[in-house]
């Protein structure tokens, strides 16, 4: 059984017509899969709201509490993209602790895959980029309470530079940030992750995937992590919104098999989340992220 994490919320809140944000793509994607030929082979899990004590003890407990407490001032609510409500800080907090959960099955099932996250524009003290708090960060210091996890990757394969997860893990050598994403897109300013690949605009496919699967065993090799945390972003897609790359679906399963295959041969457990992906119609995206489904089944098989 591939173990998906899931809760309702994630596509529970209102936003303004023609918001920018895929706000329906996460429901969409898990009705898709319940309604598949491969329903039989997942297990759905709800996870819990992450601990506030513990997100504050990544973020700056000021910025958690006048986020929470609806008190940040105007521009900076302006900087995460989204309009205050109570359902945002209710979903971020859930789809924190459902990175978190997608860790603990993980470890336990060699891979498992978050139906939301990859919120890694997040920083210490403030937000950015529809990204409230940094669940990548979250689950990767998470899952070093773990004795027997001593070091974690995330890889995160977004288009967009992993901007929060590097400054807020900058000072923690047991965790490797690895950020492949396109040169020219948000955030304008990168600071520097552990690894960082930055591709032109209109990078193809096979120049895609030749550069990050090259590179990716070497990582692996060098850094021996005992888990990776997986960002399969699906903004690299060539008819993405906000992407400028143009790598095919069949592109998508290929990175996301090369990830998920490659960690297996080494043992090492990968927690996936769905990250972003950008079209008007939602429902286009489905069949995107289905890909790391598929990828998953397909290396689960092997
Ligand atoms: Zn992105």
């Amino acid at each position: 059984m591939l173990p998906l994490v899931y809760h309702p919320i994630y596509s529970a809140l209102s936003l303004p017509e023609k918001h920018r944000y895929p706000i329906n793509k996460y429901r969409l994607l898990y009705e898709a899969i319940i309604d598949s030929a491969h329903a039989n082979k997942v297990s759905v899990h709800q996870p819990n709201k992450a601990d506030i004590n513990k997100v504050k003890a990544l973020h700056a407990p000021e910025y958690v509490d006048a986020l929470c407490n609806n008190q940040l001032p105007a521009a900076k609510m302006r900087r995460i993209g989204f309009p205050w409500s109570e359902a945002l800080i209710e979903r971020t907090l859930f789809s924190t602790g459902g990175t978190q959960l997608t860790v603990d099955l993980a470890l336990e099932h060699g891979i498992a895959i978050h139906l939301s996250g990859g919120y890694h524009h997040a920083h210490h003290d403030f937000g950015s980029g529809f990204c409230l708090f940094n669940d990548l960060a979250f689950a990767a210091k998470h899952a070093l309470s773990y004795t027997h996890i001593d070091k974690v990757m995330i890889i995160d394969c977004d288009v967009h530079h992993g901007d929060g997860t590097a400054t807020l893990l900058a000072d923690d050598p047991n965790i490797i940030t690895f950020s492949v994403h396109c040169d020219k897109n948000f955030p304008a300013r990168k600071p520097d992750s552990t690894i960082d690949l930055a591709l032109p605009r209109e990078t193809s496919t096979e120049d895609y995937l030749d550069a990050f699967t090259g590179l990716l065993p070497l990582a692996l090799a060098q850094y021996q992590p005992d888990l990776v945390i997986y960002d399969a972003g699906v903004d690299i897609h060539q008819h993405d919104e906000l992407g400028y790359f143009n790598v095919s679906t069949s592109g998508l399963y290929q990175r996301d098999h090369a990830v998920l295959s490659l960690c297996k041969e080494r043992n090492i457990p990968v927690a996936a989340v769905i990250g972003g992906g950008y079209k008007a119609q939602h429902q286009e995206l489905v069949d995107l992220h289905m890909q790391l489904i598929y990828a998953a089944l397909s290396t689960n098989n092997e």
